[in-house]
């Protein structure tokens, strides 16, 4: 065998470790648990963990952890070794099939927002064996789900799993009601591109903003940036290709199929995109990506920033989510087919999708919505954070047809009647032309590119999976009971097609006449996560959300008000480091500066009257009426901040630190950035953009 599919999943106690190693019968209940969803039984589970263990210790391992994603969007890990004691003096390793499936980590320290007096820091992790355990750093890791003992989701996967199950429950229905009796589960697909910088750890280690927030805070403008448009897709350094080689590998070993790498447009800016897999899978290895990312990164002397908006001036980082749906059976439901019977099938998820996407843009956009991404959406590089769908010119003009009984002009003059005509060919490598569209369908998916490179996938997916299952829902409803399938389907696409065209939008998102279009098309737009978040209460969506059984009017609460304060929590981290910077950095050094010009130009002075003193003369004054902004700014933004601290509302403290905080930092940010211009470069208290950006 080659040497990647040598080291492919060695990590991983995946099926075919599973087969060679669990009896027989064991195995097999194990899979029905996995495919019915069951709940293991405790002698299965011993059996289980057995061989786990065994598996675990002859690769290294010596600890095992429940491996969770609480609220805060990372993963969390707590590890207990194998030992166990004996009265002789000497250990045993030993695992059990009830640590296996559940362990009982002390949720009062992790966001719970209002739930906190409602489960009392209780709560627990839970096994999901549909994600295969894996080895990491000599610590067994289980993929567990985290709940409160009341049964609180507490965590991102709990939803997530939950919104699997609602989309499967309703797209079971319709894709029976198309004859597809054989299947019997069909599951949400996920591929996220993941975007990322690379800054040399020298240089990131003298600058407290990347250490404390990830993002540079101050910084002006390189020589040169993007213009050159040169990095992208361009040779890659040899000290950057050692660290993907080695990311790649650690990536395999646990089963995460890395596949494509590439500079992306941005100097330093990397991309690593995997082949898609089941959703719940593709998001616990994108958050384990993310994590290796950071730690491969470092063993190079590099430090990876995962970061929305590292440098500002510079294009920022996303994920494009890629999502479809595929049966047990191999069938994908967003591919077009050949049949009339296939193509009526996709055009009605296609309808779903629409009508589902129009109807809740808005929990799409605060599906996204973080500090982060605020700086992304909107700017003149990311989807804007208007919600809109591009289907491409031909299949819209498709859609058109249908919807106004009128012929297909391309095509062959046909009039699209569904159920009984093929759909005319459209050129499915077309539709990915249009890159500035924030959900655009690519042939045989929808490319969701509004999250931020740091999120958790898990949210846009549930928010995506639980939207399309009610839309599903409702159509499932009325052709269940339909006298004319083929007519009541025809109508069905036709009416939503008539309400929910607004939506599709095929033009360039990035262009100012779209923010005016989609106001009058009466589309959303959402320009902060302060302005989305509040979305998420609203009756309509809690109802939404309990009928599709993915979150709880409590559970909805108490992940806005934990969003919410996470957004005021890393606006307050970065206004303190500014504050931090300027006092003991920025204006320190330039005081050194101005020292050094005035005397200077006493000096020369004392030397003759004559010697021409215009350039210290002129950038002292400059830099000290740059210094003087910089002051007033500087005890603005402290005041605001002394201000926000006494707000003990967290929607209060929100919109202070949209309408006056972030203001604030923005006008202490230009005149630091203008004194960076101005001052010799040995004065300059941290790494500048040039380096940071092409130092590698
Ligand atoms: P690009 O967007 O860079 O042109 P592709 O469109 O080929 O590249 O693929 C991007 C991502 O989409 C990859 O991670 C790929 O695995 C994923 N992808 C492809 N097919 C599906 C699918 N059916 N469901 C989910 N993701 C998919
Ligand atoms: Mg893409």
């Amino acid at each position: 065998m080659d040497k990647v599919s040598e080291m492919y999943g060695t990590n991983v106690f995946n099926e075919k470790t599973m087969k060679e190693r669990l009896p027989k019968e064991t195995f097999k209940e194990l899979e029905k648990t996995i495919q019915d969803g069951k709940p293991l039984n405790i002698k299965i589970a011993n059996a289980v963990a057995h061989a786990m263990k065994v598996w675990a210790i002859e690769k290294g391992a010596t600890h095992f952890t429940h491996w969770f994603q609480p609220m805060t969007g990372v993963t969390a890990e707590k590890h207990d070794s194998f030992i166990e004691p004996r009265n002789d003096g000497t250990v045993i390793m030993s695992f059990s099939g009830k640590e296996l499936i559940k362990g009982e980590p002390d949720a009062s320290s992790f966001p719970n927002g209002g739930l906190r007096a409602t489960f009392e820091a209780r709560g627990y992790t839970a096994w999901d064996p549909t994600s295969y355990a894996f080895i990491k750093d000599g610590v067994l890791c289980i993929p567990t789900a985290f709940c409160s003992y009341t049964g609180f989701a507490l965590d991102k996967k709990t939803p997530l799993l939950r919104s699997m199950e609602a989309i499967n429950k309703q797209a079971l229905r319709i894709v029976k009601l198309f004859g597809h009796d054989d299947v019997k589960s069909i599951k949400t697909t996920l591929g996220p591109e993941q975007e990322y910088f690379l800054v040399d750890k020298e240089y990131y280690e003298q600058r407290k903003d990347l250490i404390y927030t990830g993002r540079t805070l101050f910084g002006a403008m390189a020589p040169k940036n993007q213009e050159m448009e040169d990095h992208y897709f361009g040779t890659i350094k040899s000290r950057v290709q050692k660290f993907m080689n080695e990311l790649n590998e650690e990536l395999w070993k646990l089963g995460i199929s890395a596949k494509t790498e590439h500079n992306e447009v941005a100097p330093a800016q990397h991309e690593l995109a995997p082949v898609f897999s089941t959703t719940n899978i593709a998001v616990d290895h994108n958050q384990l990506t993310m994590e290796i990312i950071q730690r491969v990164a470092k063993k190079h002397g590099l430090v990876a920033l995962l970061h929305e908006k590292p440098f500002e001036g510079i294009n920022g980082s996303g994920k494009h989510n890629n999502w479809s749906i595929s049966t047990d059976t191999g069938i994908n439901l967003l591919e077009p087919g050949e049949t009339p019977s296939e193509n009526a099938q996709f055009l009605l998820m296609l309808a779903a999708i629409i009508k589902a996407v129009d109807e809740h843009q808005d929990l799409l956009r605060l599906s996204v919505a973080t500090a982060g991404n605020d700086h992304r959406l909107g700017a003149n590089e990311a989807p804007p954070a208007i919600i809109s769908i591009f289907l491409g010119d031909e299949l819209t003009s498709i859609l058109e047809s249908i919807e106004n009984d009128t012929p297909y002009i391309e095509g062959e003059h046909e009039y699209m009647r569904i159920g009984a005509s093929v759909l005319p060919n459209f050129q499915k490598d077309t539709t990915d032309r249009n890159r500035t569209s924030p959900f655009a369908f690519t042939g045989n998916k929808f490319e969701f590119r509004m999250p931020g490179s740091a999120l958790s996938v898990a949210q846009p997916n549930i928010m995506l999976n639980t939207v399309i299952a009610d839309a599903l829902q409702e159509y499932a409803d009325i052709l269940e009971n339909a006298e004319d399938f083929d007519t009541t389907l025809h109508q069905l696409i036709q009416e939503t097609l008539r309400n929910h065209k607004r939506i599709i939008f095929n033009g360039n998102g990035y262009d100012d006449s779209w923010i005016e279009e989609a106001k009058a098309r009466g589309l959303l737009n959402l320009k902060t996560t302060v302005d989305a978040l509040p979305y998420s209460i609203l009756p309509e969506n809690i109802e939404l959300f309990e009928r599709q059984g993915v979150l709880s009017k409590d559970e909805i609460l108490s992940r806005y008000e934990i969003m919410m304060e996470e957004y005021t929590k890393i606006l307050n981290i970065e206004a303190l480091t500014m504050v931090d910077m300027a006092k003991k950095q920025i204006l320190p050094s330039i005081i050194r500066f101005e020292k050094e010009l005035a005397d200077t130009i006493l000096l020369k002075a004392s030397v003759s009257q004559s010697l021409p003193v215009g350039y210290e003369a002129s950038t002292l004054e400059a830099i000290s009426n740059e210094l003087e902004q910089a002051n007033e700014a500087l005890l603005t933004l402290q005041s605001d901040l002394d201000k926000l601290h006494a707000i003990d509302n967290f929607e209060l403290a929100a919109a202070y630190v949209r309408d006056r905080i972030i203001p604030a930092m923005d006008a202490l940010r230009k005149p630091c950035d203008k004194l960076e211009m101005l001052t010799g470069s040995e004065y300059w208290p941290f790494p500048t953009y040039g380096k940071l950006l092409f130092g590698i």
